[in-house]
């Protein structure tokens, strides 16, 4: 195999893999990908059967944001011969005591064109009888919400960037990056490469790789699961009579149809923080209690035996916002940060990255993602206070809440 390449990636997890396909797709053998462990892994955030996706967001540039990341897909599932987003429709139910705030949702939805339906208790309880929930709950509907394939999305960007000449290698942990007068040197498994621009996408172990530049960004890592369910009623879980669904509020549970696997799969985030390197792999047994609960009260007929919780990591940023722009001072080097909510943007991620490396610029409005935004410069000392990494992690929320009261998912 060669050792130069016009475009190295970093990171082979969701958005590493969309970069290495949108980057062949212009430079085909000139792509090399570089994973850590093997394609296809489960240490990361970006392998399990199914994420949403919605256009259900706060901001009109990230409904907007929202809007692209569907067409992005739609090149893949062309090019690919494979569907990878499945619209189920979305339903958002809002509780009252949530601190997310509704108002900000429609009115960027509105401001987009994008069609959605308030229904309040009755005709939820009408459209949606097999939710079980109290009388002060109503809900928003969304009929372009649904779930992205992530295994199945995630080798479809490689196997046709493979297809397109890119050259993709695992079980090599990069351990070295230095600037070059001609780009980057790189080295990973006791191989050295050679890179005129360079992606970094390497999810939870991103500070390891923004070292070698000098930069740390005020990230944590959580480790979260997902609990799928063997309902004996499955027939009626399907994606296309079941829909995606959203309990709104922060720290919030949410649900899928049958898609990929044995069961209903449904989640409530832990907010667990942890070292990617010492992590377990054992389910948390109150979080996955806390699900069979919720389940059991609210979709009963979905409820069944647990077939398997499935644990996996979570990088967050303290604004909620994503990481996606070039390295300061490095015009080619450009790197991504999912900020807990970014695998229905995968592709576009891969196809943003792309753009910012190729032409220098970004077809879509990325400014809220800046590297070197305040939010995040002034967050740094603010991250580092306190005792316990719970007790910091505990700090994260109300900054959250103060940062737009977006949802996670
Ligand atoms: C339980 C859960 C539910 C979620 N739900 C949703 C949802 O419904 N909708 C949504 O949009 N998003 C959701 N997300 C978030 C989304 O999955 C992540 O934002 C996204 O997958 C992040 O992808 P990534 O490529 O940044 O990280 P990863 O998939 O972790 O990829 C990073 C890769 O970099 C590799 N790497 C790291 N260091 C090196 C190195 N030194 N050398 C080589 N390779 C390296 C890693 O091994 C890894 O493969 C959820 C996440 C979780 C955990």
């Amino acid at each position: 195999m060669k050792s130069s390449f016009t475009y190295v990636v970093i990171g082979l997890g969701g958005l590493g893999s969309a970069a290495a396909y949108w980057l062949s797709r212009r430079a085909g053998k000139d792509v090399l990908g570089i994973e850590q462990f093997e394609l296809g892994h489960v240490r990361g955030e970006s392998e399990d059967h199914s994420r949403i996706i919605r256009k259900t967001y706060h901001t009109v540039p990230y409904v907007r944001f929202a809007e692209e990341a569907y067409r992005a897909w739609a090149v893949l599932e062309e090019e690919s011969g494979e569907q990878v987003v499945v619209k189920t429709g979305e339903i958002n139910f809002w509780p009252p005591a949530t601190t997310l705030r509704e108002d900000d949702y429609n009115r960027s939805m509105a401001a987009c064109g994008v069609p959605f339906e308030i229904l309040d208790n009755v005709q939820l309880r009408r459209r949606f009888p097999e939710f079980r929930f109290g009388d002060d709950i109503h809900g928003v509907y969304q009929p372009d919400g649904g779930l992205a394939g992530a295994i199945r999305a995630n080798a479809a960007h490689r196997r046709m960037a493979q297809q397109n000449g890119a050259a993709l290698i695992d079980n090599m942990p990069v351990s070295s990056i230095k600037q070059t007068a001609g780009g980057y040197e790189i080295v990973a498994g006791g191989r050295t490469f050679s890179a005129e621009k360079l992606v970094i996408a390497a999810g939870p172990w991103t500070n390891r790789m923004l070292a070698h530049f000098g930069f740390e960004l005020p990230l944590r890592v959580t480790h979260e699961q997902v609990t799928y369910f063997a309902s004996p009623n499955l027939g009626e879980f399907t994606p296309d009579r079941f829909p995606v669904w959203i309990w709104m509020i922060l720290d919030n549970y949410y649900g899928f149809p049958v898609y990929g696997a044995e069961g209903v799969k449904a989640g409530k985030d832990r907010f667990s923080p942890i070292d990617p390197d010492k992590r377990s792999f054992e389910p948390d047994v109150q979080n996955e209690t806390d699900v069979r609960r919720f389940v059991a009260e609210h979709i009963p007929r979905a409820f069944g035996p647990v077939l398997y919780s499935k644990t996996c990591l979570l990088t967050h940023t303290v604004d909620g916002d994503f990481v996606l722009d070039r390295i300061p001072g490095h015009p080619n080097c450009v790197c991504a940060v999912g900020a807990t909510h970014a695998f229905k943007f995968a592709s576009l991620f891969g196809r943003t990255l792309t753009e910012l490396l190729v032409y220098g610029k970004a077809t879509t409005n990325i400014h809220a993602f800046r590297f070197d935004r305040p939010t995040l410069a002034l967050a740094k000392s603010d991250w580092e206070i306190g005792g316990s990494a719970r007790a910091e992690l505990a700090h994260i929320r109300p900054k959250r809440v103060h940062c737009g009261d977006k949802d996670m998912r």
